[in-house]
């Protein structure tokens, strides 16, 4: 099955090597026969996000994200629609906050965001820094660990009654107080946790790959893969993040 992936501002958001998420997905669908398609998305390029099965945007400062918000704002409503008719989205710290209705920056400017997710973003004073480990909710009962590494001067406000993406067990999360970490709309995840993410959570990388080909016409389990160092780089993040403690 081809897997097509928009991959939002590659040469813009890549902070702690964001991309190796992709890498991760490519790998992982390779290893099942499925061939992943990337394009990138630069401001200004075309895109029509309903032609995609999942689409990827990674972190950044918040020099390269006041770069890159009015053109990603533009694309806001094609790309809520796209994800309400079910093509997936991760979207990774500097990413999910402008997935979001917006960003107020360190320097206090406003950053518009797409408004895919329900949420909005204030920088504090102090940054978020640190390992993470969450128990994610993918909804349908399904509930995973998720380990990752944080930093971020944004606190992220999630609307009432939208979804959080888990429970901090350890570490800040979305805003240091609310004992939630990123927000799940459908396939569609935003988290503040990079590291890259997905070589340490090949859990959560097989859920997005799932949702990716169900919206490619192609519904179904994944053939399970060994996962041997995947689970070993899980228990090493998810250790880190626990002895640094509770929230
Ligand atoms: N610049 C944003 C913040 O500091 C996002 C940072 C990031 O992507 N790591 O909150």
């Amino acid at each position: 099955m081809r897997i097509a992936v928009a991959h939002l501002y590659p040469d813009y958001l890549n902070i702690y090597a964001d991309r190796g998420n992709i890498a991760v997905l490519t790998r992982r669908a390779a290893l099942r026969g499925h061939a992943l398609h990337v394009t990138g998305v630069e401001p200004g390029d075309p895109l029509d996000p309903s032609a995609f099965d999942l689409l990827y945007v990674g972190g950044g400062q918040d020099r390269e994200q006041a770069l890159i918000a009015p053109d990603l704002a533009r694309r806001g409503p094609a790309i809520a629609a796209a994800v309400q008719a079910g093509t997936a989205a991760l979207a990774v710290c500097g990413g999910y906050q402008l997935l979001g209705r917006g960003y107020r920056g360190r320097d206090g400017s406003w950053m518009p965001g797409a408004g895919v997710l329900p949420l909005e973003t204030v920088a504090g004073e102090q940054r978020l820094i640190g390992d993470v480990l969450l128990e994610a909710d993918l909804g349908g009962g399904v509930t995973i660990p998720v380990a990752g590494f944080e930093n971020h001067a944004g606190r992220t406000l999630l609307d009432r009654g939208a979804t959080p993406l888990g429970r901090v067990l350890a570490g800040h999360g979305n805003d240091g107080t609310s004992g939630f970490e990123g927000c799940r709309v459908g396939s569609a995840i935003g988290t503040y946790l990079h590291g890259p993410l997905l070589p340490r959570n090949p859990e959560l990388a097989d859920w997005l790959l799932c949702r990716a080909l169900e919206h490619a016409g192609a519904p179904g389990e994944l053939e399970p893969l060994s996962d041997e160092l995947e689970r070993l780089a899980h228990a090493v993040s998810a250790g880190r993040a626990r002895s640094r403690g509770g929230r």
